[in-house]
């Protein structure tokens, strides 16, 4: 499912003391199948950017087109259910949105809640609890007996027990340990590439951005500042670092070379192994 925004803007408060413009001029498409992450500093409006992408937030000018239905500043849009099946999102520290009494049940709630009976949300709970890598014993357990790690992996089978076609994730691994977050990254790629999601990641991390994605966007004072591959977005170290962000360790490390050495390399490497190989194929144009 593609979703296209345009000209979008968003203030909060409108008509209050309090009225403030989070984001605007915005135009964006993310065609089906795409791996976007999205970059920036805290308050450049990236969760209300993807709040937008399932009809939570609804533009206060612009337009925002979500498979077949448009959403316009303005404009009552009858659809809005079936956008909120097809675009889940992810919402920062999930884990404090379960409730119920059992795993499962909490996994079935957002199913049920559209419509779909026990039955299939029971066989969509064992479904969702295997995908995100837990054991199907967990189902009868109370969430809260669960780790954090366990708490955040079940709050996103409720997620994908929807069976979205795009996947919103706002800093999904905020708070857990490396070998977790590594877990959770390398499980959403999974899922992008074996069940053909859509994936919008808003991360802290240029380390996954760089890993993961096919397309960053920086977001910067509330609106995109820049859009491209990894490769083009983490050319230009120093534009990065001017706008207060970070880039990739591996890149600082290349650039840093570079300038001390007064060479330059012949690709951006977004690898320690791609890396080392451009420099020993620099070595040996060197006759070293
Ligand atoms: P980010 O996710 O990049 O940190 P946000 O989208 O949360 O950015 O915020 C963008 C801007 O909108 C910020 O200036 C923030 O203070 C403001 N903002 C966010 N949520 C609200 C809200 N509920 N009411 C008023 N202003 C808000
Ligand atoms: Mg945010």
């Amino acid at each position: 499912m593609d979703i296209t925004l345009q000209q979008v803007e968003y203030r909060y408060q409108v008509g209050t003391p309090f009225e403030r413009r989070a984001i605007y001029d915005i135009d964006l498409d993310i065609p089906h199948g795409t791996y976007l992450a999205v970059i920036g500093h805290t308050g450049s409006g990236k969760s209300t950017l993807i709040q937008h992408l399932n009809a939570l937030l609804q533009p206060t000018k612009g337009t925002v087109t979500i498979g077949d239905t448009n959403i316009q500043a303005g404009k009552k849009e009858r659809q809005i259910r079936q956008v909120r099946q097809k675009v889940g999102i992810v919402f920062q520290f999930p884990e404090h949105q379960l409730f119920e009494e059992t795993v499962e049940k909490d996994i079935c709630f957002g199913p049920m809640n559209f419509g779909v009976s026990e039955d299939e949300a029971r066989e969509r709970a064992r479904k969702a609890i295997e995908l995100v890598g837990l054991s199907e014993d967990l189902l009868s357990k109370s969430p809260f007996e669960l780790s954090g790690g366990q708490m955040r992996r079940v709050a996103i089978a409720g997620v994908l027990a929807m069976k979205p076609n795009v996947l919103v994730l706002d800093e999904p691994t905020a708070g857990l340990d490396p070998k977790g977050r590594k877990d959770i990254m390398d499980m959403f790629y999974r899922l992008h590439q074996e069940e053909r999601l859509s994936i919008v990641l808003v991360t802290h991390s240029m380390e996954d951005a760089a890993k993961y994605a096919d397309e960053i966007i920086i977001m910067h004072k509330g609106t995109i500042h820049k859009r491209g591959t990894p490769t083009e977005i983490f050319h230009s170290p120093e534009e990065l670092l001017q706008l207060g962000l970070d880039v990739p360790d591996v890149v600082r490390f290349q650039y840093q070379l570079e300038k001390k050495l007064g060479i330059q390399l012949n690709t951006r490497c977004l690898s320690i192994e791609q890396l080392a190989e451009e420099i020993q194929r620099w070595m040996g144009g060197n006759g070293r």
